[in-house]
């Protein structure tokens, strides 16, 4: 017996069989002469739902459904591209121009300019200028001043908060719980909450004022 068969009777070593799992062992059903075919026949249990979730295209504006762990996307109707990842900018950042599927944040105390930006959920606290657009929410907070082209599906103006837009911002839907200084042009149901301000002309399909709200601007039609 060699040194090597010894070390391998020390510890008592056995052959396992070989398991490859996943995969059948059937006869195959053509007469091949009884051979055996190795088949990969997953389990019905194995086909798991992948995560998804709802984007809105830049371009086309129209609804999609991409896997929500995905880092790319195309956009099944017109076939543009976009990121998904989602930003904080800073000053002096080199993302200035940014198509993005993700979410964008301007922070307290940020001043940035020739922005040019699109994104689904844009916050902003800080002074910024260019282009704006949000596929889905676009929250002004503290001190924000915009100034440029800003377009968005549902603009919030947060409690306490005290915001410019120069000269306008064309939404969807607003609700505004704290003040905005602008023009605002909404398609559908603008709201102005006890707290709230508007202070500038305002077109919009439905105007609510709650008690103490205050307007002070013309309603545009
Ligand atoms: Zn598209």
């Amino acid at each position: 017996m060699s040194q090597f068969e010894q070390v391998l009777g020390a510890a008592e070593y056995r052959a396992q069989p070989l398991v490859v799992p996943q995969v059948s062992c059937r006869r195959s059903t053509c007469d091949t002469g009884g051979a055996i075919s190795f088949a990969y026949r997953p389990h019905r249990e194995e086909r798991v739902k992948v995560p998804m979730r709802e984007v809105v295209c830049h371009v086309c504006g129209r609804r999609s459904q991409i896997p929500a762990a995905a880092l790319s996307a195309h956009c099944v109707h017109c076939c543009a591209h976009f990121e998904t990842a989602s930003y904080v900018l800073h000053s002096g950042t080199r993302h200035r121009i940014l198509r993005t599927l993700g979410d964008v944040t301007i922070p307290k105390g940020v001043k940035l300019s020739h922005l040019d930006i699109a994104c689904s959920n844009l916050t902003v606290s800080g002074r910024v200028s260019g282009r704006f657009y949000a596929t889905q929410k676009l929250e002004l907070r503290g001190e924000a001043h915009i100034n440029g082209d800003l377009k968005a599906d549902f603009l919030s103006v947060t409690s306490s908060s005290r915001v410019v837009v120069d000269p306008s911002v064309v939404v969807q839907n607003a609700e505004l719980r704290g003040e905005l200084q602008g023009r605002l042009i909404a398609k559908g149901q603008v709201r102005v909450y006890a707290d709230g301000k508007l202070l500038g002309d305002c077109r919009a399909e439905k105007l609510l004022l709650d008690p103490g709200a205050v307007h002070a601007g013309v309603r545009l039609h």
